[in-house]
């Protein structure tokens, strides 16, 4: 957008003068305020419009846009304070709301307040705004958005598969196609198009849009989620062919980790495909899927699994098409625009090495364990089948070590027609691996690197921030966060990407959800996952530990509080506060059915998935850990009800607030008297680091027993020789809480910890992501148990958002939620030299860096404009307030 090119330019000029400024100021707060004063003054004399006008969660200019009362948000240049009034103004082909001058500081999510939007519209929008000095900037550049077919009566296409019995390969894909006549100028065309199971859709031979593994995973029996293609420049005048690979998919493929899961949804993948065109002359003509298609299961692709790869047979094309079944009754689910980013093709990886431990058998090294597929550029021989394995890690003799894949075939296999080099790629499989092993290849030849390369996908989200630091390993863990995130967000969050699993786990994602939104703009992806949540969860309030719910799994506190913890994270980092109304009900139906279980007291109950994982525990049964689950049940009760006691007051509900902020305060009691002693020591229950973590972190305890109960908490990481004892639900809170409650070293001393159990120590086993167990290999005892042994598995990523927090310093208040205000204070870690974090905030550019100079601290900050941050500085110094600009402080500790 055009728009950008003036802010930046400012924001240079802004830089400069910082640097020019920055000679002069040597120590004081107070000098480096009266700089930021000075350069945003400087700045502000060269007025501009606003820019990155966004539709809803973060959309530029979208094409089949979700939302028919949507929200508006934009960015004011840096260089400005401050917004004191905003006018925005919506047209189609006439204005349809003016919002008028409103007095208001708020430029993210002002919501629509015209009539609601009709599905195809097409809509241009605006926006001028006041200053701090009164001044008005002039309008913005126009944004545009379209709306998609908002329900299902716009679709006039009928569900279509082949008629023919499918083939025998394991999940065999079909093919539909159709011709039909362009035939005059086409102003504009549109396809819309869906599927149950997995689709991509060609016109004339070539693909559609750059997504893959659309229309993505939701709970497909309420909700399937629609495509909208801009096709206007891809039609051409005469005749056009339209064709599309369908595969199985999470709708009827393999899917689930209990034998011979398959067929969730249903056994037979259809497609619904509607495109509309346009005549300059006005006429419009709609092409959809029906009886008048053609449909095999014939075609090369034999065979696509999500889990068990991809079987691909050039040799073999269709001969010979046959009629399809066609389905008028679109069914009950709901057809809905897809609310966020498809997944796509983000970034390839090239080879770094090849080894040939077995003869004939080469295998690649792409040096870090990534999510997607390989991409072959091979010598083939005719009627010969290479086959492609997948492995995250080697066995000693550098063969894949493949077992902990369970019973995920992953392997890929590709029969030449004809001899010489072909490049492929695979469709509807995704692996997650590192090494890729190449078999069947001609005698003679010799494997070169370019051969493989690895396809990286996963749902396109925008990066939104960055943290590095002095500490080499510090920042490998960053890395591994980051890419355990990307592999794990393809299309919903999950567990992991490479097992027969690859779920919704509701936990993991609950424990990374806020460290997730520091990295990538996930806003619109939690929110869609969480309509499958709201679909999926019992009548009776449970929450199921997946979403979508394809194997009925019901409750397990920690895993289900998801539904309270998720949408509250999303709002503290965004400012919206929809999340919290589209997720109100389902957080009271949760509460509510917590009180069927324990009323207003303990519970007894003995389920749930305890905390997980949890190292060197007692109970060897189970990977439950030692924290018993009725404990681990109170008190994520009382802390999803002191969450939703929050969210009734954002939402101006003060009755409920007041009231579950009472039931809160007398289940917190109730809890307090029955596990804590007067001394603050655990009691009634084995004591664990996890047991004194939640009751500090969810804040069950009365003022007067905190301060002690953190005092065993810390004796707990002394017995344990200064290492976390800790499970998924704990291991989030002990470098924070320690951290918060006094203890900074004895926090700092467990995350740069080089031994067992610590992140550092997977790092120093070779990791490059997250992996499900500190010890899932070490050089010492080597692989870990290979029923449950995930080399990606986000959640001891967690640690993430307190990196960003607490070692950059960059931190959301809850009081202002989306960084409207926000907090810096960085904590000076003895272990760093510097450190920093930047973030796309909802406003813009904001970020917090420290550097030790010549025994000083120095602090550099940006503020967004129409922001404010405190920063508490590290040397106890008085805290100070700042508006937007650049801000330097150079302080003595
Ligand atoms: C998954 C998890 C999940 C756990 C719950 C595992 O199979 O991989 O990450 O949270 O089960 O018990």
């Amino acid at each position: 957008m055009e728009g950008l090119g003036g802010p930046r330019r400012i924001e240079e000029k802004v830089n400069m003068v910082v640097k020019a400024c920055s000679n002069a100021v040597r120590r004081w707060v107070s000098l480096a305020m009266v700089l930021s004063a000075a350069c945003a003054a400087q700045a502000a004399e060269k007025p501009n419009g606003a820019h990155t006008l966004t539709v809803g969660e973060g959309f530029v200019n979208p094409v089949g846009f979700h939302d028919p009362t949507p929200f508006f948000s934009w960015k004011l240049p840096v260089g400005v304070r401050k917004q004191t009034a905003y006018h925005l103004e919506v047209s189609d082909h006439a204005a349809i709301w003016d919002s008028g001058w409103v007095e208001s500081d708020q430029s993210v999510f002002v919501p629509y307040d015209g009539e609601t939007l009709r599905s195809r519209q097409q809509l241009k929008w605006r926006v001028r705004y006041r200053d701090e000095n009164g001044k008005d900037h002039g309008w913005s550049e126009y944004a545009r958005f379209e709306l998609g077919l908002l329900s299902s009566r716009d679709w006039k296409a009928q569900w279509i598969r082949p008629t023919a019995e499918p083939g025998d390969g394991e999940e065999p894909v079909a093919l539909l196609r159709r011709e039909f006549p362009v035939k005059s100028k086409v102003k504009k065309a549109r396809l819309y198009v869906t599927a149950r199971g997995v689709f991509e859709v060609s016109l004339n031979g070539v693909k559609v849009g750059r997504d893959y593994f659309a229309n993505g995973w939701t709970s497909y029996t309420k909700r399937i989620d629609t495509l909208t293609y801009d096709i206007t420049d891809q039609l051409r005048p005469g005749s056009n062919t339209i064709s599309a690979f369908l595969g199985m998919g999470w709708y009827a493929g393999a899917l689930g980790f209990k034998k011979g899961e398959k067929n969730a949804y249903g056994t037979i993948p259809e497609l619904l495909c509607q495109l509309e065109v346009t005549y300059e002359d006005g006429v419009v003509e709609t092409v959809v899927s029906n009886s008048d298609w053609q449909g095999s299961w014939d075609g090369p692709l034999i065979s696509s699994s999500i889990y068990h790869g991809e079987t691909y047979d050039a040799r073999q094309q269709v001969q010979k098409w046959g009629t399809v079944v066609s389905n008028p009754e679109l069914g009950a689910a709901r057809l809905i625009p897809k609310p966020f980013a498809p997944v796509r093709k983000t970034e390839r990886l090239s080879t770094r090495s090849i080894n040939e431990p077995t003869p004939g058998r080469f295998v690649f090294d792409l040096g870090q364990n990534m999510v997607g597929w390989a991409r072959l550029k091979i010598p083939v021989e005719k009627g010969r089948t290479i086959t492609i394995r997948f492995a995250e890690m080697l066995n000693r003799d550098g063969t894949l070590y493949t077992v902990n894949y369970r019973t995920a075939k992953s392997t890929d296999y590709y029969t030449a027609a004809e001899a010489g080099t072909i490049e492929w790629e695979p469709r509807f499989t995704f692996h997650g691996f590192r090494y890729v092993e190449l078999s069947g290849l001609p005698e003679t030849a010799v494997p070169k690197k370019e051969w493989v390369s690895g396809v990286v996908l996963h749902s396109d989200l925008p990066k939104l921030g960055q943290f590095s630091s002095s500490h080499e390993k510090l920042n490998q863990l960053q890395s591994n966060i980051t890419w355990g995130q990307r592999g794990n967000f393809l299309d919903i969050p999950t567990d992991c990407p490479q097992r027969n699993e690859r779920l919704g786990w509701t936990g993991d994602a609950q424990v990374f959800a806020s460290t997730s939104m520091f990295n990538y703009d996930c806003h619109a992806f939690w929110k869609s996952w969480l309509g499958s949540m709201r679909d999926d969860q019992l009548k009776d309030g449970r929450v199921p530990h997946i979403v979508p719910n394809m194997m009925n799994c019901i409750s397990s506190s920690g895993w289900m509080d998801a539904a309270t913890i998720i949408p509250w994270a999303i709002y503290v980092r965004t400012g919206d506060i929809e999340v919290l109304a589209d997720n109100f009900d389902m957080m009271k139906k949760l509460l509510a059915w917590y009180h069927t279980q324990s009323g207003d007291g303990l519970s007894n109950k003995n389920r749930g998935f305890g905390d997980w994982l949890q190292p060197y525990s007692q109970n060897k049964n189970n990977n439950k850990g030692d924290t018993p689950q009725p404990f681990i049940e109170m008190a994520f009760r009382i802390h999803s009800t002191d969450l939703v006691a929050k969210v009734a007051g954002v939402l101006g509900r003060n009755a409920e607030s007041s009231q579950y902020a009472k039931e809160s305060a007398q289940l917190g009691k109730v809890f307090a008297r029955h596990y804590f002693d007067a001394d603050g020591k655990l009691q009634n229950v084995p004591e664990t680091q996890t047991g004194y973590l939640l009751a500090i972190a969810f804040d069950l305890l009365p003022e007067e027993s905190k301060k002690r109960a953190t005092e065993h908490l810390v004796r707990l990481v002394h017995e344990a020789d200064g290492h976390l004892r800790t499970g998924f639900l704990g291991t989030p809170f002990i470098v924070p809480m320690l951290d918060e409650k006094g203890y900074s070293d004895l926090a700092l001393s467990i995350l740069f910890k080089e031994t067992y159990p610590s992140w550092f120590f997977s790092i120093n086993q070779g990791a490059t992501t997250m992996w499900e167990r500190w010890n899932s290999y070490s050089h010492k005892d080597g692989f870990g148990k290979a029923s449950m042994n995930s080399f990606n598995h986000y959640a001891y990523g967690a640690i993430g958002q307190w990196m960003y927090e607490r070692l950059a310093g960059l931190a959301p208040d809850p009081a202002n939620p989306g960084y409207k205000h926000f907090f810096v204070r960085p904590l000076i870690a003895s272990q760093l030299d510097h450190a920093h974090a930047e973030l796309e905030t909802p406003y813009g550019k904001a970020s917090s860096g420290w550097k030790r100079k010549n025994g000083k601290i120095i602090m550099d900050v940006v503020v967004p404009p129409n922001t404010s941050a405190t920063i508490e500085f590290p040397n106890g110094q008085k805290s100070v307030t700042v508006d937007s600009g650049n801000h330097h402080f150079e302080l003595e500790l």
